[in-house]
């Protein structure tokens, strides 16, 4: 494809974009997709082509193929999971991302891909209220910024067994301390890093689903008499199920005490942060070895955005660095050569993205945006509160509301029965989309708000279809 061909196809793809965006904004096009599992293979020739096709019949199997099989997850009646917003200022900055086709193996390798992330990164620490000492990096996703902080902590509580014997060489069993609500990418890190599943200890969390500080420190009591090593606490902000805010100042006091390292998991909940009211809530970060914030989810930056922070930047180099000689330049003394930062080599300028968004939006339009999502979720949850029959199973702090509708005489498994049928219902509907998820071992209802394009008469009309359907599934 020469420059000019690609011009054409490009504003042909660039309107098909923008066409598509039109109709999820509109609530068109279903939430969900109403495909069964095979559609979109079965509708795929099993073999490629032979010869060359024309774009013409890749934009019409788009349609016909590929549309049918999304889920519109930038729909302003997607109220599932937690947003995965995409904003069109992210879109661009993706694209020219991939226009550029920069490859970060080192500094040299592409000067403004190191640079750009050093300063997008920089711009939201100070976005987040995070002291000057941290320092960011963007990786893929939440789940390989957990990974990369348990093997930091691993090799900091071991003095760097990585280059002597390893993890099978340490004296004592380093153990992991998570609550019962961390997510689940929290437990496959410890795993991952070697910990081993007896080594990953559950502490008890109170009636918010917060993990209590007192029984992090009786945990840590206990496993210090037993002879093994405590080596990291994973601390939640905003959980996924219920986004309960663990005590981060409390247990990172903890932490300091024994010598453990501390991570904060704020995938989702670190957003609220660029929101100076919200910042009390993870207050002691000052305190924290590691931190990770996903753009990716309520901030826009599309996937993949996840920034790792970092107090000291030597470890984390210490621990992940390759220095083979054809990566070595005579720059490498003076800048940033980020894949000693993480587990790729190969990376992407996904700075652009992050750029284009917070220009394009300014920081206090993010603001606004974010503050309109939490308002919602406070106006949602007094309607359940006053509204008979329905029960909100957890407090509110972010822009999740739990809830289920419990009409009288329904409980055990019929009310479970009862709240799968509705949230089916509505699921199928393709009007909205909700998660149901478990609490307490009995199935609630997770209601996400903050998608970018969700005013609030997408979450009234919501409200009423939640009742009309649940009551009148109730009602003989
Ligand atoms: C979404 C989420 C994750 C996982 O994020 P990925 O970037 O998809 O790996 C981890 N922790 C919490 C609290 C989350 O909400």
């Amino acid at each position: 494809m020469t420059p000019e061909e690609f011009r054409v196809a490009a504003h042909t793809l660039v309107d098909w974009i923008a066409d598509y965006r039109a109709k999820v904004y509109s609530g068109e096009l279903p939430v969900l997709s109403a495909n069964q599992p095979g559609d979109v293979r079965a509708a795929l020739p099993t073999a490629p082509p032979e010869a060359p096709e024309p774009l013409d019949a890749l934009m019409r199997d788009l349609d016909a193929i590929i549309l049918p099989g999304c889920t519109n997850w930038q729909s302003p009646n997607f109220f599932g999971y937690f947003p995965s917003n995409n904003a069109l200022a992210a879109v661009l900055g993706d694209f020219a991302s991939t226009g550029l086709a920069q490859l970060g193996l080192n500094w040299q390798s592409s000067p403004a891909l190191t640079e750009l992330e050093e300063v997008t990164t920089d711009w939201l620490r100070q976005m987040l209220g995070l002291p000057d000492a941290f320092r960011g990096v963007i990786q893929g996703t939440a789940s390989e910024a957990t990974l990369v902080a348990l093997i930091c902590a691993r090799e900091r509580a071991t003095g760097y067994a990585a280059a002597r014997g390893g993890l099978q060489s340490a004296g004592k069993p380093l153990v992991v301390y998570v609550s019962a609500h961390s997510h689940s990418s929290v437990d496959k890190a410890a795993l991952l890093a070697g910990f081993g599943r007896e080594q990953l200890r559950l502490v008890a969390t109170d009636d918010a689903f917060a993990m209590r500080a007192d029984a992090l420190e009786s945990a840590i009591r206990e496993d210090l008499a037993r002879g093994a090593q405590p080596c990291a606490v994973v601390a939640t902000t905003g959980t996924t199920g219920t986004t309960a805010i663990d005590p981060v100042d409390a247990i990172g006091r903890i932490a300091a005490t024994h010598g453990v390292w501390l991570h904060v998991d704020g995938a989702m909940g670190g957003a609220a942060m660029i929101l100076p009211e919200c910042r009390p809530l993870w207050a002691g970060i000052e305190r924290a070895d590691s931190i990770v914030m996903n753009p990716h989810k309520w901030l826009g930056v599309s996937m993949d955005c996840s920034v790792y922070y970092v107090r000291d930047p030597q470890h984390l180099v210490r621990v992940m660095s390759t220095n083979p000689s054809y990566l070595q330049t005579g720059a490498d003394g003076a800048a940033i050569n980020y894949r000693d930062w993480g587990i790729p080599l190969g990376r992407r300028m996904r700075a652009l993205k992050l750029w284009f968004l917070i220009r394009e939006q300014g920081v206090a339009g993010l603001q606004a945006r974010l503050r309109r999502d939490l308002t919602h979720a406070r106006w949602f949850a007094a309607k359940i509160d006053a509204t008979e029959h329905w029960v909100r199973l957890a407090p509110v702090p972010l822009q999740t509301v739990c809830v289920r509708h419990e009409p009288p005489g329904l409980a055990g498994e019929a009310l479970d029965a009862h709240t799968l049928a509705w949230v089916g219902c509505i699921n199928a509907s393709g009007k909205a989309y909700l998660t149901p998820s478990k609490l307490n071992d009995r199935w609630m209802v997770r209601v996400s708000f903050g998608v970018e394009m969700a005013g609030r008469e997408h979450v009234e009309a919501l409200w009423r279809r939640m009742r009309e359907t649940a009551e009148g599934r109730a009602t003989p």
